[in-house]
């Protein structure tokens, strides 16, 4: 049997491990040192635009302290686009607020402005305006930034920016991660770059930052004897860790190349196959491709592909489940188009790893022209 090929997996610098052994050399081996200020550092230069950063223990943490910050409580409504990985809704109900999904445009695969728009009016209408909007850049392409935006400006709701997915994606030549009151950033595993599990709080109100820091450390006040007046988290990063992030940091726009390549190669390589199509870049986006997806003709022809890559040892996965369709959140408001539930019929990811080698593409090509030629 041919070696595993992933969907998307780690891929280190080499330079990693200097930054992990001068932690050692320091015994900065916690929660906070050199490292986690790098890190932080590293990412406001590069998203630039005066963007503040909070290095935390995942994406999903970051989340979560957005959703504290922007005073989220029981019996709360919170936005959320339907078509996302769980991650992006779990946080609101963990403040027992109630998520509101929203279904999809088929021009990004992401929030559908007019049903976002309804959506508000609806609430308003039913008594209770939404407190907060969570809108994601779905595997790496650019949500329609502006409409949503304008939107959610219109009606005073604040945005956060589910950019777990897109770090290294632009729109209108500005960096994903700087649009939102407060964006959130991943570095799962699996996502562009890793620090096998992290994730960042951006904002550009300094206030916010630091207290989305002061919130992953326990709420500790200034004070010798640990004095709290708050409820507090131990959602920072580790020191460790973040010397991972600073080695990956040196590659990002490397890994975005590769990532686009992956695209492009699949695209050009199918281009005669009528049945599968792909996700273009609008006018204004610039997609850091995080994940290559297709679109085949239905949810039969999708198996058959995935099940004809697993022989030969390959990983895909469906698009992201819609969160609407999911039991946990069966009963939570929903505004539907079709949209989401048809690329979840139709999507597939491909592998889409910057390290993938010429050798693997050809394997998942080669199956995959196979597949039509049976
Ligand atoms: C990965 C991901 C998250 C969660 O990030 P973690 O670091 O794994 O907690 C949130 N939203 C989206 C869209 C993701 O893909």
């Amino acid at each position: 049997m041919d070696s595993k090929i992933w969907l998307s997996s780690p891929h280190m610098s080499g330079s990693e491990q200097s930054y992990i052994q001068t932690a050692f050399d320091t015994n900065w081996i916690a929660p906070l040192g050199p490292n986690v200020n790098g890190f932080e550092s590293d990412i406001q230069n590069y998203l630039s635009d005066n963007s503040f950063v909070s290095a935390l223990s995942s994406g999903t943490a970051a989340l979560h302290l957005a959703l504290i910050i922007l005073d989220v409580k029981q019996g709360d409504e919170v936005i959320c686009q339907s078509k996302t990985f769980s991650a992006s809704a779990n946080p609101i109900v963990y403040q027992g607020a109630t998520p509101v999904f929203i279904d999809s445009e088929e021009e990004t695969w992401s929030m559908s402005p007019e049903l976002l728009e309804e959506a508000i009016n609806d609430r308003i209408k039913k008594g209770k305006k939404p407190k907060a909007i969570i809108a994601v850049h779905l595997y790496g392409m650019p949500y329609k930034v502006e409409e949503i935006h304008n939107i959610a400006k219109a009606y005073n709701i604040p945005v956060i920016e589910d950019s777990a997915e897109s770090l290294g994606s632009t729109y209108k030549g500005k960096k994903c991660g700087t649009f939102g009151d407060i964006a959130i950033l991943s570095f799962n595993g699996n996502k562009i770059i890793t620090t096998s599990g992290g994730g960042a709080l951006v904002t550009k109100n300094e206030e916010w930052r630091q207290k989305a820091t002061f919130l992953a450390t326990q709420a500790r006040e200034n004070a010798v004897e640990y004095h709290h007046k708050s409820i507090g988290y131990n959602y920072r990063m580790s020191n460790i860790l973040a010397g991972i992030g600073r080695g990956q940091m040196k590659v990002i726009d490397e890994r975005v190349k590769a990532r686009r390549k992956n695209h492009d190669t699949y695209k050009s390589e199918f281009k005669d196959i009528k049945e599968l199509t792909f996700l273009n870049e609008p006018k204004d986006a610039f997609s850091n491709r995080w994940l290559s997806c297709i679109l085949t003709p239905s949810e039969e022809v999708r198996e058959g592909i995935r099940l004809r890559l697993l022989e030969d040892n390959i990983e895909s996965r469906p698009l992201w489940k819609p969160m609407h369709l999911q039991p946990v959140f069966k009963s939570c408001p929903s505004y539907i188009n079709g949209v989401s539930d048809d690329l979840f019929e139709k999507g597939l990811c491909l592998p889409s790893g910057s390290n993938l080698t010429e050798n693997e593409i050809n394997r998942v090509i080669s199956a995959i022209k196979t597949y039509f030629r049976a």
